[in-house]
Protein backbone atom coordinates (compact mmCIF):
# COMPACT_ATOMS: atom_id res chain seq x y z
CA UNK A 1 0.00 0.00 0.00
CA UNK A 2 1.29 3.53 -0.74
CA UNK A 3 1.59 5.60 1.94
CA UNK A 4 -0.16 9.10 0.91
CA UNK A 5 0.97 12.76 1.65
CA UNK A 6 -0.86 13.44 4.54
CA UNK A 7 0.17 10.54 6.48
CA UNK A 8 4.12 11.00 5.74
CA UNK A 9 3.34 14.55 6.87
CA UNK A 10 1.98 13.15 10.27
CA UNK A 11 4.45 10.16 10.87
CA UNK A 12 7.02 12.88 10.75
CA UNK A 13 4.97 15.08 13.33
CA UNK A 14 5.06 11.73 15.14
CA UNK A 15 8.70 11.23 15.36
CA UNK A 16 9.87 14.91 15.78
CA UNK A 17 6.63 14.80 19.22
CA UNK A 18 8.08 12.18 20.29
CA UNK A 19 12.00 12.84 20.47
CA UNK A 20 11.36 16.53 21.22
CA UNK A 21 13.66 17.20 24.06
CA UNK A 22 16.47 15.63 21.70
CA UNK A 23 14.94 17.71 18.80
CA UNK A 24 15.77 20.72 20.62
CA UNK A 25 18.54 20.60 21.44
CA UNK A 26 19.55 19.65 18.29
CA UNK A 27 17.97 22.35 16.71
CA UNK A 28 19.36 25.05 18.82
CA UNK A 29 22.79 23.60 17.79
CA UNK A 30 22.02 24.35 14.10
CA UNK A 31 20.99 27.63 15.05
CA UNK A 32 24.23 28.29 16.67
CA UNK A 33 26.10 26.71 14.40
CA UNK A 34 24.57 28.27 11.25
CA UNK A 35 24.68 31.84 12.53
CA UNK A 36 28.07 31.59 15.43
CA UNK A 37 30.05 34.15 12.68
CA UNK A 38 26.90 36.83 13.56
CA UNK A 39 28.03 39.63 15.31
CA UNK A 40 25.54 39.67 18.05
CA UNK A 41 26.35 36.08 18.85
CA UNK A 42 30.29 37.05 18.65
CA UNK A 43 30.19 39.95 20.82
CA UNK A 44 27.89 37.96 23.19
CA UNK A 45 31.28 35.29 23.96
CA UNK A 46 29.44 31.84 22.93
CA UNK A 47 32.84 31.22 21.20
CA UNK A 48 31.17 28.28 18.82
CA UNK A 49 29.43 26.44 21.92
CA UNK A 50 26.18 25.52 21.12
CA UNK A 51 24.66 23.72 24.15
CA UNK A 52 22.10 24.92 25.69
CA UNK A 53 23.38 25.55 29.24
CA UNK A 54 26.36 27.83 27.08
CA UNK A 55 23.81 29.62 25.48
CA UNK A 56 21.27 30.21 28.13
CA UNK A 57 24.29 31.33 30.45
CA UNK A 58 25.85 33.92 27.72
CA UNK A 59 23.08 35.24 25.81
CA UNK A 60 20.37 37.61 27.76
CA UNK A 61 16.42 37.59 27.44
CA UNK A 62 15.60 40.25 25.16
CA UNK A 63 12.73 42.47 23.69
CA UNK A 64 12.12 43.65 20.22
CA UNK A 65 13.39 46.78 21.04
CA UNK A 66 16.79 45.44 22.38
CA UNK A 67 17.22 44.13 19.33
CA UNK A 68 15.82 47.39 17.29
CA UNK A 69 19.60 48.94 16.58
CA UNK A 70 20.56 45.85 15.45
CA UNK A 71 17.85 45.34 13.16
CA UNK A 72 17.89 48.84 11.98
CA UNK A 73 21.10 48.36 10.44
CA UNK A 74 20.51 45.74 8.32
CA UNK A 75 16.66 47.59 7.41
CA UNK A 76 19.61 50.29 6.50
CA UNK A 77 21.85 48.00 3.78
CA UNK A 78 24.32 46.81 6.17
CA UNK A 79 25.06 43.49 4.86
CA UNK A 80 27.70 42.09 7.30
CA UNK A 81 27.08 39.10 9.52
CA UNK A 82 25.24 41.22 12.00
CA UNK A 83 22.24 38.58 13.79
CA UNK A 84 22.44 36.16 11.13
CA UNK A 85 25.24 34.18 9.52
CA UNK A 86 24.06 34.54 5.76
CA UNK A 87 23.07 38.48 5.37
CA UNK A 88 19.03 38.90 5.75
CA UNK A 89 17.75 39.87 2.63
CA UNK A 90 14.16 40.65 3.39
CA UNK A 91 12.14 42.30 6.18
CA UNK A 92 8.32 41.61 7.69
CA UNK A 93 6.46 43.89 9.06
CA UNK A 94 4.40 43.28 11.95
CA UNK A 95 0.58 43.67 11.91
CA UNK A 96 1.41 47.00 14.23
CA UNK A 97 -2.17 46.31 15.25
CA UNK A 98 -0.89 45.65 18.70
CA UNK A 99 1.22 47.81 19.66
CA UNK A 100 0.45 50.53 17.52
CA UNK A 101 3.33 50.95 15.27
CA UNK A 102 4.40 48.16 12.76
CA UNK A 103 8.10 46.43 14.00
CA UNK A 104 10.59 45.73 11.82
CA UNK A 105 11.45 41.63 11.85
CA UNK A 106 14.30 39.50 10.03
CA UNK A 107 12.75 36.78 7.34
CA UNK A 108 14.48 34.35 5.43
CA UNK A 109 14.28 30.94 3.61
CA UNK A 110 14.35 29.03 6.67
CA UNK A 111 10.93 31.13 8.30
CA UNK A 112 9.54 30.02 4.70
CA UNK A 113 10.32 26.45 5.32
CA UNK A 114 8.99 26.32 8.62
CA UNK A 115 5.23 28.27 7.65
CA UNK A 116 5.39 25.12 5.01
CA UNK A 117 6.12 22.27 7.57
CA UNK A 118 3.20 24.10 10.02
CA UNK A 119 0.89 24.25 7.24
CA UNK A 120 1.44 20.92 6.35
CA UNK A 121 0.99 19.55 9.68
CA UNK A 122 -2.16 20.93 10.30
CA UNK A 123 -3.51 20.13 6.67
CA UNK A 124 -2.77 16.48 7.53
CA UNK A 125 -4.26 16.25 10.65
CA UNK A 126 -7.62 18.33 8.94
CA UNK A 127 -7.39 15.89 6.05
CA UNK A 128 -7.52 13.26 7.90
CA UNK A 129 -11.22 14.32 10.04
CA UNK A 130 -12.12 16.32 7.14
CA UNK A 131 -10.93 14.95 3.56
CA UNK A 132 -11.10 17.45 0.95
CA UNK A 133 -11.19 16.54 -2.81
CA UNK A 134 -8.97 18.46 -5.82
CA UNK A 135 -10.42 22.02 -5.87
CA UNK A 136 -10.36 25.55 -4.64
CA UNK A 137 -10.60 27.57 -1.87
CA UNK A 138 -12.21 30.97 -0.75
CA UNK A 139 -9.61 32.65 0.54
CA UNK A 140 -9.70 36.38 1.51
CA UNK A 141 -6.27 37.12 1.53
CA UNK A 142 -4.56 40.79 0.66
CA UNK A 143 -0.83 41.35 -0.59
CA UNK A 144 0.18 44.16 1.64
CA UNK A 145 2.40 47.14 -0.30
CA UNK A 146 6.01 46.36 -0.31
CA UNK A 147 8.53 48.85 0.23
CA UNK A 148 12.49 49.32 -0.51
CA UNK A 149 13.68 50.43 2.65
CA UNK A 150 17.13 52.57 2.65
CA UNK A 151 19.23 49.94 2.40
CA UNK A 152 17.17 48.04 -0.63
CA UNK A 153 15.60 45.81 1.20
CA UNK A 154 12.16 44.45 0.68
CA UNK A 155 10.00 45.23 3.49
CA UNK A 156 6.54 44.00 3.41
CA UNK A 157 4.19 41.87 5.83
CA UNK A 158 5.02 37.89 6.99
CA UNK A 159 2.22 36.99 5.17
CA UNK A 160 3.00 38.84 1.99
CA UNK A 161 6.11 37.78 2.13
CA UNK A 162 4.99 34.34 2.15
CA UNK A 163 2.25 34.98 -0.60
CA UNK A 164 4.68 36.13 -3.29
CA UNK A 165 7.40 33.13 -2.96
CA UNK A 166 6.39 30.32 -5.74
CA UNK A 167 7.78 27.93 -3.26
CA UNK A 168 5.11 28.74 -1.19
CA UNK A 169 2.40 28.57 -3.59
CA UNK A 170 3.73 25.42 -4.75
CA UNK A 171 3.35 23.96 -1.43
CA UNK A 172 -0.21 25.23 -1.16
CA UNK A 173 -1.00 23.68 -4.29
CA UNK A 174 -0.14 20.23 -2.70
CA UNK A 175 -2.25 20.40 0.04
CA UNK A 176 -4.93 21.63 -2.30
CA UNK A 177 -5.56 25.24 -1.42
CA UNK A 178 -5.75 26.89 -4.48
CA UNK A 179 -7.25 30.65 -4.21
CA UNK A 180 -9.95 30.96 -6.52
CA UNK A 181 -8.82 34.48 -6.79
CA UNK A 182 -6.00 35.35 -9.69
CA UNK A 183 -3.12 36.65 -7.86
CA UNK A 184 -4.13 40.12 -9.77
CA UNK A 185 -6.86 40.39 -6.97
CA UNK A 186 -4.46 39.14 -4.43
CA UNK A 187 -2.00 41.52 -4.73
CA UNK A 188 -4.72 44.24 -5.78
CA UNK A 189 -4.38 48.24 -5.11
CA UNK A 190 -6.79 48.71 -3.10
CA UNK A 191 -8.39 46.38 -0.51
CA UNK A 192 -11.84 46.92 -0.94
CA UNK A 193 -11.70 46.29 -4.58
CA UNK A 194 -9.61 43.07 -3.82
CA UNK A 195 -12.32 41.87 -1.36
CA UNK A 196 -15.00 42.33 -3.70
CA UNK A 197 -13.41 40.31 -6.12
CA UNK A 198 -12.44 37.11 -4.37
CA UNK A 199 -16.48 37.23 -3.56
CA UNK A 200 -17.17 37.45 -7.23
CA UNK A 201 -14.21 34.67 -7.56
CA UNK A 202 -15.56 32.50 -5.14
CA UNK A 203 -19.23 32.91 -6.18
CA UNK A 204 -17.94 32.08 -9.99
CA UNK A 205 -16.37 29.22 -8.89
CA UNK A 206 -19.41 28.47 -5.94
CA UNK A 207 -19.10 24.20 -6.73
CA UNK A 208 -15.61 24.31 -6.81
CA UNK A 209 -15.08 25.48 -3.33
CA UNK A 210 -13.68 22.88 -0.81
CA UNK A 211 -13.56 25.79 2.04
CA UNK A 212 -13.18 29.31 3.18
CA UNK A 213 -10.49 30.30 4.52
CA UNK A 214 -8.79 33.75 5.70
CA UNK A 215 -5.36 34.05 8.13
CA UNK A 216 -7.44 35.73 11.13
CA UNK A 217 -11.09 35.40 10.84
CA UNK A 218 -12.04 38.57 11.51
CA UNK A 219 -11.33 39.02 7.70
CA UNK A 220 -13.77 35.97 7.07
CA UNK A 221 -16.27 38.40 9.20
CA UNK A 222 -15.87 41.39 7.34
CA UNK A 223 -16.16 40.06 3.96
CA UNK A 224 -19.96 38.79 4.60
CA UNK A 225 -20.58 42.00 6.39
CA UNK A 226 -19.81 43.38 3.31
CA UNK A 227 -20.99 40.83 0.95
CA UNK A 228 -24.90 41.25 2.84
CA UNK A 229 -24.31 44.94 1.17
CA UNK A 230 -23.00 44.09 -2.09
CA UNK A 231 -24.57 40.25 -2.96
CA UNK A 232 -27.23 42.17 -5.72
CA UNK A 233 -24.36 43.87 -7.57
CA UNK A 234 -22.03 40.41 -7.36
CA UNK A 235 -25.39 38.81 -9.04
CA UNK A 236 -25.49 41.42 -11.53
CA UNK A 237 -22.04 40.94 -12.61
CA UNK A 238 -22.79 37.50 -12.86
CA UNK A 239 -25.26 38.18 -14.76
CA UNK A 240 -24.39 40.31 -17.37
CA UNK A 241 -20.52 39.31 -17.39
CA UNK A 242 -19.63 42.92 -17.05
CA UNK A 243 -17.26 43.66 -14.11
CA UNK A 244 -19.00 46.31 -11.62
CA UNK A 245 -17.52 49.98 -12.67
CA UNK A 246 -16.34 50.32 -8.67
CA UNK A 247 -13.04 47.89 -9.90
CA UNK A 248 -11.09 50.67 -11.52
CA UNK A 249 -7.80 48.92 -11.35
CA UNK A 250 -6.66 47.86 -14.67
CA UNK A 251 -5.16 44.64 -13.91
CA UNK A 252 -8.00 43.49 -12.15
CA UNK A 253 -9.98 44.13 -14.62
CA UNK A 254 -7.52 43.06 -17.03
CA UNK A 255 -7.31 39.38 -15.19
CA UNK A 256 -11.21 39.02 -14.47
CA UNK A 257 -11.57 38.85 -18.74
CA UNK A 258 -10.48 35.61 -18.50
CA UNK A 259 -12.98 34.59 -16.18
CA UNK A 260 -15.78 36.21 -15.93
CA UNK A 261 -18.61 35.64 -18.78
CA UNK A 262 -22.78 36.31 -18.69
CA UNK A 263 -23.89 33.21 -16.86
CA UNK A 264 -27.73 33.70 -15.88
CA UNK A 265 -28.41 30.95 -14.08
CA UNK A 266 -25.82 30.72 -11.59
CA UNK A 267 -26.89 34.23 -10.94
CA UNK A 268 -30.35 33.17 -10.45
CA UNK A 269 -29.71 30.60 -8.46
CA UNK A 270 -27.40 32.64 -6.30
CA UNK A 271 -30.24 35.52 -6.20
CA UNK A 272 -32.49 32.65 -5.03
CA UNK A 273 -30.42 30.83 -2.16
CA UNK A 274 -29.95 34.23 -0.68
CA UNK A 275 -33.38 35.59 -0.44
CA UNK A 276 -34.45 32.06 1.15
CA UNK A 277 -31.93 32.93 3.86
CA UNK A 278 -32.92 34.05 7.79
CA UNK A 279 -30.84 37.01 8.04
CA UNK A 280 -27.73 35.18 6.64
CA UNK A 281 -27.58 32.23 8.85
CA UNK A 282 -25.48 29.54 7.00
CA UNK A 283 -24.78 31.68 4.00
CA UNK A 284 -21.68 29.60 3.86
CA UNK A 285 -23.44 26.03 3.21
CA UNK A 286 -25.74 27.51 0.89
CA UNK A 287 -23.85 29.51 -1.23
CA UNK A 288 -20.63 27.08 -1.33
CA UNK A 289 -22.44 23.72 -1.08
CA UNK A 290 -19.51 21.39 -1.43
CA UNK A 291 -17.43 23.62 1.74
CA UNK A 292 -16.50 21.08 4.12
CA UNK A 293 -15.47 23.79 6.55
CA UNK A 294 -14.49 27.13 7.44
CA UNK A 295 -10.93 27.81 8.41
CA UNK A 296 -8.56 30.58 10.07
CA UNK A 297 -7.04 31.55 13.13
CA UNK A 298 -9.60 32.18 15.54
CA UNK A 299 -8.31 32.55 18.63
CA UNK A 300 -6.85 34.98 20.93
CA UNK A 301 -8.58 38.30 19.43
CA UNK A 302 -10.25 36.46 16.71
CA UNK A 303 -12.88 34.96 19.70
CA UNK A 304 -15.16 38.39 19.52
CA UNK A 305 -16.09 37.13 15.71
CA UNK A 306 -16.93 33.74 16.72
CA UNK A 307 -20.71 34.10 17.44
CA UNK A 308 -20.82 35.45 14.02
CA UNK A 309 -18.56 33.16 12.16
CA UNK A 310 -20.98 30.40 13.68
CA UNK A 311 -23.75 32.23 12.44
CA UNK A 312 -22.54 32.92 8.64
CA UNK A 313 -21.04 28.94 8.87
CA UNK A 314 -24.65 27.46 9.69
CA UNK A 315 -23.92 23.45 9.83
CA UNK A 316 -20.19 23.81 9.00
CA UNK A 317 -17.57 22.87 11.38
CA UNK A 318 -15.20 26.27 12.48
CA UNK A 319 -11.47 25.06 12.34
CA UNK A 320 -8.95 27.17 13.96
CA UNK A 321 -5.93 27.63 12.24
CA UNK A 322 -2.42 27.66 13.80
CA UNK A 323 -0.29 30.17 15.81
CA UNK A 324 2.61 32.16 14.99
CA UNK A 325 3.82 35.40 14.46
CA UNK A 326 6.28 37.60 11.99
CA UNK A 327 8.52 36.90 14.42
CA UNK A 328 7.92 33.24 13.29
CA UNK A 329 5.79 29.92 13.73
CA UNK A 330 5.39 28.06 16.79
CA UNK A 331 2.73 25.52 16.80
CA UNK A 332 0.48 23.49 14.40
CA UNK A 333 -3.58 22.66 15.42
CA UNK A 334 -3.07 19.01 15.45
CA UNK A 335 -6.93 18.20 17.24
CA UNK A 336 -8.85 20.25 14.90
CA UNK A 337 -12.20 18.90 15.32
CA UNK A 338 -12.06 20.96 18.91
CA UNK A 339 -14.02 24.07 18.72
CA UNK A 340 -12.21 27.43 18.16
CA UNK A 341 -12.57 27.96 22.27
CA UNK A 342 -10.71 25.15 22.89
CA UNK A 343 -8.67 25.18 20.27
CA UNK A 344 -4.23 24.55 21.22
CA UNK A 345 -1.08 24.50 19.46
CA UNK A 346 0.85 21.72 19.41
CA UNK A 347 5.18 23.11 19.19
CA UNK A 348 7.11 22.11 15.92
CA UNK A 349 10.45 21.19 17.75
CA UNK A 350 12.50 21.72 14.84
CA UNK A 351 11.59 25.45 13.54
CA UNK A 352 12.97 27.19 16.32
CA UNK A 353 14.51 26.54 20.50
CA UNK A 354 11.74 27.55 22.60
CA UNK A 355 11.92 28.73 26.20
CA UNK A 356 9.03 29.47 28.17
CA UNK A 357 8.87 31.93 31.20
CA UNK A 358 6.50 30.76 34.20
CA UNK A 359 4.18 33.20 34.94
CA UNK A 360 1.97 33.37 38.26
CA UNK A 361 -0.53 35.46 38.87
CA UNK A 362 -0.32 37.50 41.91
CA UNK A 363 -2.59 36.52 44.64
CA UNK A 364 -4.17 38.91 47.26
CA UNK A 365 -1.22 40.93 49.00
CA UNK A 366 1.09 39.78 46.63
CA UNK A 367 -1.03 42.72 44.54
CA UNK A 368 1.52 45.62 44.11
CA UNK A 369 1.08 49.19 43.53
CA UNK A 370 2.92 48.97 40.45
CA UNK A 371 1.03 48.03 37.10
CA UNK A 372 4.05 46.76 35.55
CA UNK A 373 4.13 43.39 38.21
CA UNK A 374 1.38 41.83 36.51
CA UNK A 375 2.56 38.20 36.89
CA UNK A 376 5.50 36.84 39.18
CA UNK A 377 7.98 35.46 36.94
CA UNK A 378 10.41 32.63 37.09
CA UNK A 379 13.49 31.45 35.52
CA UNK A 380 12.71 30.11 31.81
CA UNK A 381 12.37 26.78 31.26
CA UNK A 382 12.89 24.38 28.45
CA UNK A 383 9.98 22.91 26.07
CA UNK A 384 9.51 19.15 27.44
CA UNK A 385 9.87 20.97 31.16
CA UNK A 386 6.59 23.04 30.97
CA UNK A 387 4.25 22.00 33.00
CA UNK A 388 -0.08 20.72 32.67
CA UNK A 389 -2.23 23.56 33.48
CA UNK A 390 0.30 26.38 34.22
CA UNK A 391 0.94 29.90 32.54
CA UNK A 392 3.90 30.59 30.84
CA UNK A 393 5.35 33.81 28.03
CA UNK A 394 7.26 32.60 25.01
CA UNK A 395 10.73 32.97 23.94
CA UNK A 396 11.66 32.51 20.75
CA UNK A 397 14.93 31.64 18.91
CA UNK A 398 14.86 31.04 15.45
CA UNK A 399 17.14 30.41 12.50
CA UNK A 400 16.13 34.37 11.24
CA UNK A 401 18.31 36.39 13.82
CA UNK A 402 15.99 35.88 16.93
CA UNK A 403 17.36 35.09 20.03
CA UNK A 404 16.01 34.32 23.41
CA UNK A 405 13.04 36.88 22.04
CA UNK A 406 10.41 37.69 24.45
CA UNK A 407 7.09 37.07 22.02
CA UNK A 408 5.00 39.10 24.65
CA UNK A 409 2.30 36.31 24.11
CA UNK A 410 1.13 34.01 27.56
CA UNK A 411 0.24 30.61 26.84
CA UNK A 412 -1.41 27.86 28.96
CA UNK A 413 -0.39 23.78 28.93
CA UNK A 414 -3.20 22.32 27.46
CA UNK A 415 -1.66 18.85 27.33
CA UNK A 416 0.79 16.89 25.16
CA UNK A 417 1.44 15.54 22.39
CA UNK A 418 3.50 12.53 22.80
CA UNK A 419 6.50 14.97 24.60
CA UNK A 420 5.92 18.53 22.85
CA UNK A 421 3.23 20.58 24.81
CA UNK A 422 -0.22 21.62 23.20
CA UNK A 423 -0.51 25.35 23.53
CA UNK A 424 -3.59 27.44 24.34
CA UNK A 425 -3.27 30.99 23.45
CA UNK A 426 -3.99 33.34 26.43
CA UNK A 427 -3.49 37.06 25.97
CA UNK A 428 -0.58 39.09 24.82
CA UNK A 429 1.30 39.96 27.86
CA UNK A 430 0.89 43.44 28.05
CA UNK A 431 -1.85 45.20 30.49
CA UNK A 432 -4.62 46.60 28.07
CA UNK A 433 -6.53 48.86 31.49
CA UNK A 434 -4.73 50.16 34.19
CA UNK A 435 -5.00 53.30 36.07
CA UNK A 436 -3.35 52.60 39.25
CA UNK A 437 -3.71 48.97 40.96
CA UNK A 438 -6.29 47.29 39.19
CA UNK A 439 -4.80 45.04 36.27
CA UNK A 440 -6.47 44.22 33.16
CA UNK A 441 -5.88 42.23 30.15
CA UNK A 442 -7.00 41.76 26.28
CA UNK A 443 -8.60 38.94 27.78
CA UNK A 444 -10.37 40.27 30.80
CA UNK A 445 -11.98 43.09 28.33
CA UNK A 446 -12.92 40.52 25.58
CA UNK A 447 -14.80 38.43 28.72
CA UNK A 448 -16.70 41.67 29.66
CA UNK A 449 -17.52 42.78 26.64
CA UNK A 450 -19.15 39.23 26.10
CA UNK A 451 -21.01 39.72 29.15
CA UNK A 452 -22.55 42.55 28.24
CA UNK A 453 -22.82 42.08 24.93
CA UNK A 454 -25.50 39.14 25.82
CA UNK A 455 -27.63 42.18 26.95
CA UNK A 456 -27.91 42.91 23.34
CA UNK A 457 -29.19 39.32 22.34
CA UNK A 458 -32.90 40.08 23.30
CA UNK A 459 -33.25 42.66 20.79
CA UNK A 460 -31.19 40.88 18.38
CA UNK A 461 -28.25 43.12 18.42
CA UNK A 462 -24.58 42.93 18.56
CA UNK A 463 -21.06 44.23 18.96
CA UNK A 464 -19.50 44.60 15.44
CA UNK A 465 -16.53 45.60 17.47
CA UNK A 466 -14.77 47.20 20.44
CA UNK A 467 -11.79 48.93 22.03
CA UNK A 468 -10.98 50.29 25.06
CA UNK A 469 -9.15 53.79 26.41
CA UNK A 470 -7.73 55.14 29.66
CA UNK A 471 -9.53 58.44 30.27
CA UNK A 472 -7.13 60.28 32.65
CA UNK A 473 -8.40 63.49 31.72
CA UNK A 474 -11.07 63.33 34.24
CA UNK A 475 -10.21 62.57 38.17
CA UNK A 476 -9.88 59.88 39.25
CA UNK A 477 -9.21 58.24 35.56
CA UNK A 478 -11.84 55.89 34.52
CA UNK A 479 -12.35 53.00 31.60
CA UNK A 480 -13.80 54.13 28.29
CA UNK A 481 -15.07 51.24 26.08
CA UNK A 482 -15.92 51.80 22.99
CA UNK A 483 -18.85 49.96 20.77
CA UNK A 484 -19.59 50.03 17.56
CA UNK A 485 -23.43 48.28 17.23
CA UNK A 486 -24.96 46.15 14.74
CA UNK A 487 -27.96 48.68 14.98
CA UNK A 488 -29.52 51.47 17.52
CA UNK A 489 -30.21 50.60 21.50
CA UNK A 490 -32.38 52.12 23.70
CA UNK A 491 -30.95 54.26 26.75
CA UNK A 492 -32.23 51.97 28.77
CA UNK A 493 -30.47 48.69 27.18
CA UNK A 494 -27.31 50.71 27.02
CA UNK A 495 -26.67 51.65 30.80
CA UNK A 496 -27.40 48.42 31.87
CA UNK A 497 -24.39 47.15 29.17
CA UNK A 498 -22.63 50.47 30.93
CA UNK A 499 -23.09 48.83 34.25
CA UNK A 500 -22.57 45.06 33.48
CA UNK A 501 -19.01 45.92 31.83
CA UNK A 502 -18.34 47.79 35.08
CA UNK A 503 -19.18 44.80 37.15
CA UNK A 504 -17.13 42.87 34.48
CA UNK A 505 -14.02 43.61 35.13
CA UNK A 506 -13.53 41.37 38.78
CA UNK A 507 -9.72 41.87 39.77
CA UNK A 508 -9.19 42.83 43.07
CA UNK A 509 -7.77 46.19 42.38
CA UNK A 510 -10.22 47.48 39.80
CA UNK A 511 -12.73 46.22 42.51
CA UNK A 512 -11.51 47.98 45.38
CA UNK A 513 -10.48 51.24 43.25
CA UNK A 514 -14.18 51.70 41.91
CA UNK A 515 -15.28 51.01 45.82
CA UNK A 516 -13.48 54.16 47.04
CA UNK A 517 -13.52 55.89 44.18
CA UNK A 518 -10.21 56.19 43.03
CA UNK A 519 -11.19 54.75 39.35
CA UNK A 520 -14.58 56.68 38.23
CA UNK A 521 -17.37 55.10 36.68
CA UNK A 522 -16.91 53.12 33.67
CA UNK A 523 -18.00 54.76 30.33
CA UNK A 524 -19.43 53.02 27.74
CA UNK A 525 -19.36 55.34 24.12
CA UNK A 526 -21.10 53.80 21.37
CA UNK A 527 -20.16 54.59 17.78
CA UNK A 528 -21.31 55.77 14.82
CA UNK A 529 -21.36 52.44 12.10
CA UNK A 530 -18.45 52.28 9.98
CA UNK A 531 -16.08 53.33 12.88
CA UNK A 532 -14.22 49.92 12.86
CA UNK A 533 -13.94 50.29 8.77
CA UNK A 534 -12.16 53.91 9.00
CA UNK A 535 -9.73 52.30 11.73
CA UNK A 536 -8.58 49.57 8.99
CA UNK A 537 -8.43 51.91 6.74
CA UNK A 538 -6.22 53.92 8.79
CA UNK A 539 -3.77 50.96 9.07
CA UNK A 540 -3.64 50.04 5.72
CA UNK A 541 -2.52 53.49 4.83
CA UNK A 542 0.31 53.02 7.13
CA UNK A 543 1.60 49.75 5.27
CA UNK A 544 -0.48 47.10 7.42
CA UNK A 545 -2.01 43.98 5.47
CA UNK A 546 -5.57 43.34 5.88
CA UNK A 547 -4.45 39.38 6.32
CA UNK A 548 -2.99 40.33 9.37
CA UNK A 549 -5.13 42.53 10.61
CA UNK A 550 -6.32 42.61 14.42
CA UNK A 551 -8.44 45.42 15.92
CA UNK A 552 -6.42 47.02 18.69
CA UNK A 553 -8.21 46.70 21.63
CA UNK A 554 -6.40 49.56 23.78
CA UNK A 555 -5.87 52.71 22.58
CA UNK A 556 -3.40 54.56 24.47
CA UNK A 557 -1.99 58.12 23.75
CA UNK A 558 0.38 56.74 21.42
CA UNK A 559 -2.02 56.08 18.99
CA UNK A 560 -3.44 59.46 18.85
CA UNK A 561 -5.30 59.20 15.17
CA UNK A 562 -7.33 56.39 16.22
CA UNK A 563 -7.92 57.64 19.02
CA UNK A 564 -9.48 60.92 17.17
CA UNK A 565 -11.15 58.89 14.54
CA UNK A 566 -12.72 56.80 17.53
CA UNK A 567 -13.67 60.21 19.38
CA UNK A 568 -15.52 61.68 16.26
CA UNK A 569 -17.50 58.96 16.11
CA UNK A 570 -19.51 58.75 18.74
CA UNK A 571 -22.49 59.07 18.88
CA UNK A 572 -23.60 58.91 22.59
CA UNK A 573 -22.27 57.92 25.69
CA UNK A 574 -23.28 56.42 29.12
CA UNK A 575 -21.33 56.09 32.49
CA UNK A 576 -21.92 53.55 34.70
CA UNK A 577 -23.90 53.89 38.23
CA UNK A 578 -23.22 49.81 39.15
CA UNK A 579 -21.25 51.24 42.35
CA UNK A 580 -23.56 54.25 43.15
CA UNK A 581 -24.92 53.50 46.71
P1 LIG B 1 1.67 39.65 13.69
O1 LIG B 1 3.09 39.27 13.73
O2 LIG B 1 1.44 41.11 13.65
O3 LIG B 1 0.92 38.94 12.62
O4 LIG B 1 0.98 39.20 15.04
C1 LIG B 1 1.37 38.03 15.71
C2 LIG B 1 0.55 37.89 16.96
O5 LIG B 1 -0.79 37.47 16.62
C3 LIG B 1 1.04 36.81 17.89
O6 LIG B 1 2.13 37.21 18.69
C4 LIG B 1 -0.22 36.52 18.69
O7 LIG B 1 -0.41 37.50 19.70
C5 LIG B 1 -1.31 36.67 17.63
N1 LIG B 1 -1.62 35.32 17.08
C6 LIG B 1 -1.05 34.68 16.07
N2 LIG B 1 -1.57 33.46 15.90
C7 LIG B 1 -2.50 33.30 16.85
C8 LIG B 1 -3.39 32.26 17.22
N3 LIG B 1 -3.48 31.11 16.56
N4 LIG B 1 -4.20 32.49 18.26
C9 LIG B 1 -4.19 33.67 18.93
N5 LIG B 1 -3.37 34.67 18.63
C10 LIG B 1 -2.54 34.51 17.61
Amino acid sequence: MTISFADSVIAEFEALSKDAARVQTETLRRILQENGEAEYLRNLGLGGRTDPGSFKSCVPLVTHSDLEPYIQRIVDGDDSPVLTGKPITSISLSSGTTQGKPKFLPFNDELLDSTIQIYRTSYAFRNREYPIANGKTLQFIYGSKQVHTKGGLIATTATTNLFREEKFKNAMKEIQSQCCSPDEVIFGPDFHQSLYCHLLCGLIYSDEVQFVFSTFAHSIVHAFRTFEEIWEELCTDIREGVLSSRITAPSIRAAFSKILSPNPILADSIHKKCMALSNWYGVIPALWPNAKYVYGIMTGSMEPYLNKLRHYAGSLPLMSADYGSSEGWIGSNVNPTLPPELATFAVLPNIGYFEFIPLERPQGEELENDASIHYIESEPVGLTEVELGKEYEIVVTNFAGLYRYRLGDVVKIAGFHNSTPELQFICRRSLLLTINIDKNTEKDLQLAVEDAGKLLAADKLEVVDFTSHVDCSTDPGHYVIFWELSSDASDEVLNSCCNCLDLAFVDAGYVGSRKVNTIGPLELRVLRRGTFQKILDHFLGLGAAVSQFKTPRFVGPTNNKVLQILCRNVIKSYFSTAYDR
